[in-house]
């Protein structure tokens, strides 16, 4: 589902990351690991095309992402075709840029009347639909001001899943939050599993929260992928001497 091929990043001198090659199938979670400015979240903003790549190809659904197809080749996409294959994928960040004027209901409805074309009454119902799935349907009529952040985290979630994404991307999702709500979040993604199958790629410092829901872990050092695995196995069995200082640092 997902494909990043060769893909380069650079700021300056500076490679962030370098010949990054990494396949998401279809209904897979692969969560990123590592230590801080491995490269984790710049992964996530290239696959959301905040970031231009400077190098290699990501694909999403079979189709090329960062470039278009224009006589036979592959050139860098415009604004108008990322804009609509940037469509495919839904993420929710670390501070959750819910919309502050609109209560949590509506805050679901715009992308869906706006973007996707849906009649306010369509939008509607799917709205409540997900915000009853995060378990926000009794203050759908509120402001996120009146939220605490594990609520206002599980509507951007509902906000996120009304655009129909193929892809969802969780970057930190529950770093902003005080502990006696991050479980709260993290149920909500767990029962996303099951019931959506979603292609989800998530970036986390939780480690007991990946390793319970991700079907695979990439552990990341600068700018590669210095070893991967099913979650069972990396944390139990590492390979990598820097995997295995990762693991014990962060237990
Ligand atoms: P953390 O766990 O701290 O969030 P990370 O692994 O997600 O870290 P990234 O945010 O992907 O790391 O950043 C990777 C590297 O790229 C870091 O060294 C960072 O300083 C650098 N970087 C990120 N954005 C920019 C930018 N706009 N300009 C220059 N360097 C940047």
């Amino acid at each position: 589902m997902v494909r990043f091929m060769n893909v380069r990043k650079t700021y300056g001198d500076f490679v962030v990351l370098d010949n990054l090659n990494l396949d998401v199938a279809p209904s897979e979670l692969v969560t990123v690991i590592g230590p801080s400015g491995s490269g984790k979240t710049t992964v996530l903003r290239m696959l959301m095309t905040l970031e231009k790549i400077n190098g290699g190809v990501i694909y999403v659904d079979g189709k090329p992402l960062t470039h278009m197809p224009k006589n036979g080749v592959l050139v860098p996409a415009d604004a108008k075709y990322l804009r609509k294959a940037r469509s495919s994928i839904g993420m929710c960040f670390q501070h959750f840029n819910l919309f502050p004027h609109m209560t949590a209901l509506q805050n679901c409805m715009e992308g869906p009347v706006q973007v996707l074309g849906l009649s306010r009454q369509d939008a509607r119902g799917r709205a409540e639909e997900l915000l009853s799935l995060v378990g926000m349907i009794d203050k759908k009529d509120q402001h996120p001001a009146r939220l605490s952040g594990g609520q206002q985290q599980r509507v951007a979630i509902a906000r996120a899943l009304a655009m129909r994404p193929k892809v969802m991307l969780f970057d930190e999702v529950t770093s902003a939050l005080d502990p006696e709500v991050i479980g709260e979040v993290t149920n909500v993604i767990k029962d996303l599993v099951p019931k959506h199958k979603l292609t989800m790629l998530m970036v986390t410092h939780q480690m007991g929260f990946a390793r319970d829901i991700s079907d695979r872990i990439c552990f990341f050092y600068a700018g590669k992928i210095e070893e991967q695995n099913s979650p069972d196995e990396l944390f139990t069995n590492p390979q990598s001497k820097r995997t295995q200082q990762f693991l014990s640092a962060v237990k």
